[in-house]
């Protein structure tokens, strides 16, 4: 059993602090999805989790099983059992997804180990028919010119390859399709398990419908002001954010100055 915990996490872009204290412990097998308007923090939160160099954690702490990870640089994350979907370059002309998803498993063994070339491709295709993945998949170059649908797929089978133990996936950014919604939460549900955490970032709430997370965590204005299971992203669904927002504010206590 593995956990990944966000201990009252702060992160700053520019000086400007865009996460106020986020806490939220994921353990194996468990789904939680985080939720919330755009520009609430939530990439932001998955970057510097990810450890992007222009996000200062200015307070808190990331811990895999224990151990700080916020001194360990994104490869060394990777090592240790984390997936984030954004940390691969975009696009790698001449690369093919099988050359580079054998490179990206050979970087995992000590020097001097080499990767046993026909256990690779084995493994591969086993992957590959678990997520129906055609075989001519592999050898295109790395998301050159890949649809969102493609990119995905190549996503999800990096994902499949290197065995996490905890996977942090923000779909926001990535305007997903019908082709694309399809692929990410097949994938998903395939890969779902009792060794794999998951962290799935979304303003979709039809996301949610294909992937049922076991927790719903809302997030506004830098924090999560709301946690609840699946029925709380069908709440989002019907009634919005707002409901969110007005709650928060009738239980704030009143302001002790007016702006001028
Ligand atoms: P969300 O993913 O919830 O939509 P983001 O984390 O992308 O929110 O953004 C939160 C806030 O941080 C926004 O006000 C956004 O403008 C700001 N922000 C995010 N990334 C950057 C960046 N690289 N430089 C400056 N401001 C940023
Ligand atoms: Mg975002």
């Amino acid at each position: 059993m593995s956990s990944l915990e966000i201990r009252d996490l702060h992160v700053a872009i520019d000086s400007k602090e865009i996460v106020k204290g986020l806490s939220l412990t994921i353990r194996s097998g468990e789904v939680h999805a985080i939720m919330g308007p755009n520009g609430t923090g939530k990439s932001t939160l998955s970057k510097a989790i990810a450890g992007h160099p222009d996000y200062t954690i200015t307070q808190g702490d990331v811990l895999l099983d224990g151990k700080s990870i916020l001194e360990q640089e994104p490869d060394e994350r990777a090592r240790a059992g984390l997936f984030l979907a954004f940390q691969y370059p975009s696009e790698i002309p001449g690369v093919s997804i099988a050359n580079f998803l054998r490179a990206a498993l050979q970087a995992r063994l000590a020097e001097g180990e080499e990767l046993d070339a026909t256990a690779y491709y084995k493994r591969l295709y086993q992957k590959m028919d678990m997520l129906k993945i055609d075989r001519k998949f592999t050898s295109r170059s790395v998301n050159d010119g890949f649809s969102g649908g493609e990119k995905k797929r190549c996503e999800i089978l990096q994902m499949a390859m290197l065995e996490p133990k905890f996977a942090l996936m923000d779909e926001t950014d990535s305007g997903l399709d019908i082709d694309a919604l399809r692929i990410v939460s097949d994938g998903v549900n395939a890969l779902r398990g009792p060794g794999l955490g998951i962290l799935m970032i979304t303003h979709y709430q039809r996301l949610l419908n294909h992937i049922v997370p076991d927790y719903v965590h809302v997030m506004y204005d830098g924090r999560i002001v709301k946690s609840g299971d699946k029925t709380l992203a069908l709440e989002l669904e019907r009634r919005g954010y707002d409901w969110v927002k007005q709650e928060l504010a009738a239980a704030a206590p009143a302001p002790a100055t007016t702006h001028a």
